[in-house]
């Protein structure tokens, strides 16, 4: 281990993203430290890294005090349910990580004066009434709704990061995350597209919610980690929006999934969730402006990958033949 390699807490590190973003900053040279109590994670996702001298797996609750050895040059704070399922299912978690977890997080980077980056969501602007979606549009989110425990969570978040930013001097960057897919998503994690996919590769029916007119725009998880990355290291303190724009109606979203796999699956429309967003695109003129990111990766190509990803973990659970 080098003594010059950087410092990175990454917390939620056993998920989907921040297993993603261990490798990649491993891949930089940095010290990984990834910090997760696996409420929604699971260290499967980061048992490749384990062994290697740079990486380290703490269980640990960030809504507690969050103690760390040594020096520490990045926090990176992804802890939280991210799908509507698993924040439905833990409200009250999903509010203290957002609100408590960012506290002491931010608590943490200031101690160590650490540059902190925080990821946060396109759920911040809700169901938006501008499209698409700039960062300098203030959202249009139902506070009482059942969603409002995450986007309330991440806009105090966002918040609390730029208070730090003003009052402490703390260096911080704000993630706005728009829909972001890619191999280590749950199959059963309730987002449409490993719903979707599970539902193909098992000759089940895809459930659209509503008439499947509300729209998405998929990322594949390289290109986000590609834009963390420039964001981390540029000088911009205010938050970025980082997605595809490659803008889709659920219904033809579903429809692809089954040209994709070659099933006979039909779709069945169930009762489209409260507060669901009706459209959702980012705008990323910020991105390419500050940070010269744009993504890269065609949704083809990521939904193949993605593909082959969820056919591999249903033939080790034994329920595709192999
Ligand atoms: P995920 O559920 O796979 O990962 C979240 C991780 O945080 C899990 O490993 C979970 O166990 C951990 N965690 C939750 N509460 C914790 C706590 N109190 N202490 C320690 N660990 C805790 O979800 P993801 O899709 O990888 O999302 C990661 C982050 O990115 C989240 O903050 C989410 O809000 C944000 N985000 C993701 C997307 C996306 O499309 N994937 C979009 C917008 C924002
Ligand atoms: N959706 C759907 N069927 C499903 C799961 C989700 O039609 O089985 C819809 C959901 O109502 C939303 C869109 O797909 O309009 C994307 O949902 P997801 O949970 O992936 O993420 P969101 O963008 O809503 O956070």
């Amino acid at each position: 281990m080098s003594d010059d390699a950087p410092r990175t807490l990454i917390t939620g590190g056993a998920g989907f993203l921040g297993s993603h973003l261990c490798e990649r900053f491993l891949a930089e040279g940095h010290e990984v430290i990834c910090m997760d109590n696996f409420i929604t994670g699971t260290p499967d996702n980061v048992g490749h890294l384990i062994g290697d001298d740079n990486f380290e797996l703490v269980k640990h609750d960030v809504t507690t005090y969050v103690h760390v050895k040594g020096d520490l040059d990045y926090v990176l704070h992804f802890a939280s349910p991210a799908s509507p399922k698993d924040y439905l299912e833990y409200p009250i978690q999903t509010m203290k990580v957002g609100a408590l977890g960012t506290h002491k997080t931010l608590g943490l980077a200031k101690e160590k004066d650490a540059r902190f980056l925080l990821a946060s969501t396109s759920e911040v602007y809700g169901d938006p009434l501008v499209h698409p979606q700039p960062e300098d549009y203030w959202g249009n989110v139902n506070p009482v709704g059942k969603r409002g425990v995450y986007d309330e969570a991440k806009r105090f978040a966002e918040a609390l990061a730029m208070a730090y930013q003003r009052y402490h001097g703390i260096e911080t960057r704000i993630v706005r995350i728009f829909n972001t897919y890619g191999p280590r998503m749950r199959l059963d994690d309730g987002r449409a597209l490993p719903t979707f996919m599970g539902q193909a590769l098992r000759g089940e029916p895809l459930t659209v919610y509503g008439d499947g007119s509300q729209t998405r725009s998929f990322c594949y998880v390289e290109d986000l980690v590609e834009g963390i990355w420039r964001l981390l290291r540029s000088e911009e303190r205010e938050p970025v929006n980082i997605g595809n724009t490659d803008e889709i109606t659920i219904l033809e979203f579903a429809e692809e999934i089954i040209r994709l796999t070659g099933t006979d699956s039909e779709i069945t429309h169930e009762e489209l969730p409260a507060d669901d967003p009706k459209v959702r695109k980012p705008s990323t003129a910020k991105a390419r402006e500050k940070l010269d990111w744009e993504a890269t990766v065609s949704r083809e190509d990521g939904l193949q990958h993605t593909l082959d990803y969820f056919e591999e973990q249903l033939r080790t659970a034994g329920e595709l033949a192999a």
